[in-house]
């Protein structure tokens, strides 16, 4: 019997496990820190043994295949004995991929994979596809290809999970953007970076597709210098494409075969260029799977976009409360920003990933009146902004924070939670974040 080491407790791992299992693996979860009691129970009931708070070198090393969870950087030590030893490491991707003949639709990038991702799957479902979801989102690849028996599955790849892949293939790859974040888990290198977005076609041959921003620089560049063996769909706000996805006045169109599919901007929910763009994105994904003109323009007017992207909360005393938490980095901040068409007070900061705000200057100086912090350290956030906005407040709460904006904003404006940060400082997550801002802004 082969012996499968698992390292990490948590959605992919304890997947892995049990499909693992149903394989005919010898399998043992390992997870340094704690494991919930839910996944404890899983694993328990499928007869997998695991340890937890510890990695016991002498069960792990002796391993035939391992599967990391995506948490865990490759710099570490066990890590590193393991690859010395020429044991294989891969991700729970890679190791789901090769017990299914499904279809994938793989999408990758630094923001709006979750959206794109959902949206891609709600329109296939509409069309009476047998899709499943994964990756990020919802129950793992894994557990799925153990219980569920879909033909097509749309999964959000992270740069982690791509780094773990080798024979992994996706039949159609999105990269919705690439712009710098996680740099700390790639020496701060933003062409490894890339490079590992870049993955996410590793394997496809010239039936696959690879649907990609065109105006993006870093893709661009990126394609000009390497191979790609699957067809290439760009899509573009700005220009008109012979082939992939367009605007043209008010339409997206979509050009594939020869044909044209058009429909009107007004059938989308979602607002904003960059949600055009997720939009594009998806259109493009589910009309190489052939789902129908009627189910695709149907679906995107059913969309109602997901919690915590530019999510609008309420309307206090005349003023709109939008909450983007999960604007983590600079750049999905900019489009957040760039959305705001009325006078704005945004509430910004966190744990800062080496940002550069340069980028945020023009729009700031259009459209915000005024900024509230909302981290531990907010140096760089006053330095950067303090001659540009009228008013500048340090605040270290969420509920302190919606307070503060609130005197600030006047009948008319919008208050925007879009941190450009990570959350870590203040909040157990993004979603924590989230949550505490509606519940204030619902108790003022
Ligand atoms: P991800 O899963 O890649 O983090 P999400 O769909 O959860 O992407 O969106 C993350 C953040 O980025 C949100 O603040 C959202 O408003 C913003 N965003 C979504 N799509 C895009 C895009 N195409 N370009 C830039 N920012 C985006």
């Amino acid at each position: 019997m082969k012996r499968l080491i698992v390292l990490g407790g948590g959605e992919s791992g304890v997947g892995t496990a049990i499909l693992g299992k149903q394989k005919g693996y010898e399998v043992f979860v390992s997870d340094k820190g704690k494991i919930t009691k839910e996944y404890k129970e899983v694993l328990v009931n499928n007869g997998i043994e695991f340890e937890e708070n510890r990695h016991s070198e002498d069960k792990i090393l002796n391993a035939d295949l391992v599967m990391k969870s995506p948490g865990i950087p490759d710099t570490v030590a066990l890590i590193q004995k393991l690859k010395a030893k020429e044991i294989k490491v891969i991700s729970e991707i890679e190791f789901a991929s090769n017990y299914t003949n499904a279809t994938i639709v793989g999408i990758t990038g630094s923001n709006g994979k979750t959206t794109t991702t959902l949206l891609t799957h709600h329109i296939l479902m509409s069309a009476d596809m047998n899709v499943g979801i994964a990756g990020n989102i919802g129950d793992s690849f894994a557990k799925q290809v153990a219980n569920q028996n879909y033909e097509k599955y749309v999964l959000e790849l992270s740069s982690f999970q791509l780094d773990g892949i080798d024979k992994f293939q996706c039949h159609i790859a999105v990269i919705t953007n690439i712009t710098p974040d996680h740099l700390d888990r790639y020496d701060y290198d933003f062409d490894k970076y890339i490079a590992s977005k870049f993955r996410v076609v590793k394997n496809q041959t010239e039936n696959d597709f690879l649907i990609y921003d065109y105006e993006d620089v870093a893709i661009s560049n990126w394609l000009k210098n390497n191979e790609v063996a699957s067809r290439l769909v760009p899509f573009s706000l700005e220009k008109e494409l012979k082939y992939g996805a367009f605007l043209r006045k008010d339409n997206i169109v979509i050009r594939l075969n020869e044909e044209e599919y058009i429909m009107n901007t007004s059938y989308l929910k979602i607002k904003g260029k960059h949600n055009t763009k997720n939009a594009m994105a998806s259109m493009l994904a589910s009309k190489l799977l052939q789902a129908r003109n009627e189910k695709v323009a149907e679906s995107m007017s059913s969309f109602e976009g997901v919690e915590h992207r530019l999510e609008k909360v309420i309307k206090v005393e005349g003023v709109t409360y939008v909450n983007d938490s999960k604007a983590t980095n600079v750049n999905a901040a900019f489009y957040a920003l760039e959305c705001m068409d009325e006078p704005t007070v945004w509430i910004v900061g966190g744990v800062d990933k080496g940002n550069d705000y340069t980028d945020l200057l023009p729009l700031v100086r259009e459209k915000v009146k005024g900024i509230v912090c909302l981290g531990l350290d907010n140096n760089k956030i006053i330095e950067t902004f303090q001659n540009v906005v009228d008013v500048i407040v340090e605040t270290a709460g969420a509920e302190e924070a919606v307070k503060v904006a609130h005197k600030i904003a006047q009948k008319g404006d919008t208050v925007l939670l879009a941190p450009a940060c990570a959350s870590f400082d203040l909040f157990e997550n993004y979603e924590d974040r989230g949550r505490k801002f509606k519940e204030a802004v619902r108790n003022l």
